[in-house]
């Protein structure tokens, strides 16, 4: 899919320069095809980075920006949009309004420490704005962010395969880099389908028999509270992202009401001040919010809950199941492929998680009708 195959003809000035002047075509790609002349998107990055082993060790290529890449992105997106905090799409979706002109709102998962050493100086250049969503039992690698860990601990482990009680009876390969990062994609997505102390016990047994010590992390993966005071001293928005990033799905009311409940708590009391944006953890391999969650989200007293389901943002959908634009990698064939899915995906009828939440309503008066879900 090029610029020219979606119609050069019909597209306005701001398209035909996007396809000129941007090279990351998986970016030019999904705006055009999300957002109409008059709309919003809002843009969901992780890590913006570009140092030697943090892809790969630490963190999937997917989920990884560069600085130069992401520099070009915000120039672009000043020149044609207006961004805009995602407070303020939130309050203009809430009232069933349409903005005049296009809005974006860009918006970060995790709370990595590139977000601020190398996004925040970038933002400000540009006079630009984000939203950073926080885990926050991860904050200063109190804890390291499971899927970090996991991804770390596989690849660097000196065993050739694995094998314990929860992966099941047969061996895992680990002969291979391309088979361990197989493994990485499997066991992420067991995790993820997993109730909190089968997830817990499963990721215990991996660790162990990796061997490999969370001592041996070289990198600080996430912000600490100070860097996150300065981003919003900077005018960002700080949202919580749950406290240890688990699949809400498959956890039950009382353990989502804790994930969501906490992490809004610990960034008030490190802020001072009222925390009203959620981000889902986990959008990628499973489906990661549904009403009952949705409900318990609205009742923690949060506005607004973004997914990381693929779509323009508009008014028919709940404040507390706002789609996004995940924005890939780097500027491959890869990526362009990639842009063309997305594409295809953001054309299809909406996601049925999102369907789920419902439209006007935020799911509150559903939460708790459920006691847990079953996962597997
Ligand atoms: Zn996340």
């Amino acid at each position: 899919m090029t610029a020219r195959s979606i119609g050069m003809r019909v597209l306005p000035r701001a398209c035909r320069d996007a396809a000129r002047g941007v090279r990351d075509s998986s970016m030019v790609v999904r705006l055009l095809s999300a957002v109409p002349a008059r709309g919003c998107a809002i843009l969901r990055y992780h890590s913006i980075n570009d140092d030697r082993g943090w892809v790969g060790d630490y963190l999937r290529a997917s989920i990884v920006v560069t600085p130069a890449s992401f520099e070009e992105h915000v120039r672009y997106l000043r020149r044609h949009f207006e961004i805009v905090p995602i407070g303020r799409i939130i309050e203009l979706l809430a009232n069933g309004q349409t903005p005049d002109h296009r809005w974006v709102a860009l918006t970060f998962d995790d709370g990595y420490e590139d977000n601020y050493r190398v996004a925040l100086p970038i933002l400000r250049k540009h006079g630009a704005t984000a939203a950073f969503y926080i885990t926050t039992a991860c904050v200063s690698d109190e804890t390291i962010l499971w899927g970090v860990r996991l991804r770390h601990a596989i690849r660097n482990t000196e065993r050739t395969s694995l094998a314990c009680p929860s992966l099941g009876h047969h061996p895992v390969d680990l002969s291979t880099e391309e088979s361990r990062d197989r493994a990485t994609h499997w066991i992420t997505g067991l995790v993820k389908s997993r109730r909190k102390t089968e997830a817990d016990e499963l990721l215990d047994e991996v660790f162990d028999e990796c061997g490999v010590p969370v001592g041996r992390i070289s990198h600080r993966i996430m912000m600490s509270w100070d860097e996150i005071r300065e981003m919003r001293d900077a005018g960002m928005t700080i949202g919580a992202h749950t406290v240890n990033h688990y699949n809400l799905t498959c956890l039950d009311d009382s353990d989502v009401t804790a994930e969501v409940k906490v992490s809004k708590e610990a960034i008030e009391a490190a802020l001072g001040e009222r925390v009203d944006h959620f981000a889902y953890p986990n959008g990628r391999t499973d489906k990661h919010c549904d009403a009952r969650v949705a409900g318990i989200v609205a009742k923690a007293g949060f506005k607004s809950a973004v997914t990381s389901i693929n779509g323009p943002a508009g008014s028919r959908f709940s404040p507390y199941g706002v789609p996004r634009v995940g924005v890939a990698t780097r500027r491959t064939g890869i990526a362009r492929f990639a842009a063309d899915l997305q594409y295809t995906r953001l054309k299809k009828v909406v996601s049925s998680s999102i369907a789920e939440i419902g439209a006007s309503g935020h799911g509150a008066g559903r939460a708790g009708r459920r006691g847990s879900t079953e996962c597997r």
